[in-house]
């Protein structure tokens, strides 16, 4: 199969490494990484072979390989690298780079590449929502309830407008992603029977929704009890407040849109208020931790940071924030200037979540799910013949 090699690939990755200091090319290919990476034994050999091929500039290879994104950034394999080459921070900024290719509007290249590029997106769509909301804005002011102040049915109809477009630049996005592991995997000779991919969907999402791989990346399991974290602590159990919460708000917004008229006052029992309400909680603790771990900077994975790295945890945190405070001020006994103020900051914060989902670092919720399925699959039953593994 003809071979493209593009040898500005590894500078490429490098300009979205945390802090400019990513230097892959010291790594000597010992192999270490690979040993002590608990997620590789099922593989050839990541994240060493990954980081090889960002060398020789195989960035076909690279963006068509699914374990990219089966790595969960634990840091073992950063600890134990003679050659300080941090392959964890490699696999993180060739994941932000990817997240840039498989993205055909350009606009996910400039949101990761840097901080200026992600703060002008976050400011553009934060203009247009502003703007969109405030032509239906009712001018009334503080004494209507939230969602008259502005209406409750432009929200929902911004939202499905939204959720639509995202929703096609996602698609977009994992089809990218799809066709270049068919054809590498077709050109390489492995066989993807298609009465193998539901099994392989079910045992991605059952691992995506348990954790079960990130679960295996738990070095406390090796460590003395005594000098284990609390098991709250752990990052698997981080993660998975994190998503869990940001899940069961998305459902419940998803459900009470579907099932409640627009805009109608619901009791403080009713039950997507409080699964919403209970999943902010959950969210905001794991948030906590991960921005706490951040600041201090002293933890692996969390001992470098892009402006990525920040930027989505705090956007959420800020969401969520909003959210429930807007949970709290629906409930005062007259509306005032600072609930409307908090609505609109919400709603406004929501949707740029929403727009930003396929652009920025949180994107890998997606690509992530479609990796598992994708590992799964090409380790069904009468598949392998020839891997590329084996040639680099
Ligand atoms: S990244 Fe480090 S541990 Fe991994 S192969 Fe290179 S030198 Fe060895
Ligand atoms: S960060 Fe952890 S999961 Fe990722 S490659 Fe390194 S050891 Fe493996």
């Amino acid at each position: 199969m003809a071979r493209v090699v593009d040898v500005n690939l590894l500078r490429k990755i490098k300009q979205h490494g945390a802090g400019g200091t990513l230097d892959v090319s010291a790594c000597f290919n010992c192999g270490n990484c690979t040993a002590v990476c608990p997620l590789a034994a099922d593989s050839a050999g990541f994240p060493r072979r990954m980081i090889r091929m960002a060398q020789v500039g195989m960035e076909q290879e690279l963006l068509a390989s699914e374990d990219l994104w089966r790595c969960y950034a634990c840091g073992e394999c950063t600890q134990t690298c003679p050659r300080k080459a941090d392959p964890a921070e490699f696999m993180a900024a060739a994941r932000s780079y990817a997240i840039g290719r498989y993205d055909f509007t350009g606009l996910a290249a400039l949101a990761n590449r840097s901080a200026i590029g992600n703060l002008l997106i976050f400011a553009a769509f934060s203009a247009v929502f502003s703007a969109l909301l405030l032509s239906k804005m009712n001018p009334a002011g503080p004494q209507l309830p939230l969602f008259s102040f502005l209406p409750g049915q432009w929200i929902h109809d911004m939202g499905i407008i939204l959720f639509a477009v995202v929703g096609l630049s996602a698609f977009c996005g994992v089809a990218s992603m799809g066709v270049r592991f068919w054809t590498q995997r077709r050109g390489e000779g492995v066989a993807l029977p298609f009465t193998a991919l539901p099994g392989a969907v079910f045992t991605a999402l059952s691992d995506a929704l348990t954790h079960r791989r990130f679960r295996e990346c738990d070095r406390e399991q090796q460590s003395p009890p005594a000098l284990q974290e609390p098991w709250h602590q752990r990052p698997w159990v981080v993660h998975a407040t994190v998503m869990g919460g940001f899940l069961a708000m998305l459902l419940a917004t998803t459900l009470d849109f579907m099932l409640k008229p627009i805009g109608s006052p619901a009791p403080p029992w009713y039950p997507m208020r409080i699964l919403g309400l209970v999943g902010g909680i959950v969210c905001l603790y794991g948030l906590s931790i991960v921005l706490l771990r951040r600041a201090q900077g002293k933890q692996t994975p969390y001992t470098k940071s892009s402006f990525a790295d920040w930027f989505f945890p705090i956007l959420l945190t800020v969401t969520v924030v909003t959210g429930i405070l807007c949970e709290v001020v629906v409930y005062l006994p007259s509306p005032s200037t600072f609930g409307h103020a908090i609505f609109f900051t919400h709603v406004v914060l929501a949707m740029d979540l929403v727009a930003m989902l396929p652009l920025t670092k949180f994107a890998h919720v997606l690509y992530r799910t479609f990796a598992l399925v994708l590992f799964a699959w090409r380790r069904a039953p009468a598949r392998l013949t020839a891997s590329v593994g084996a040639e680099i």
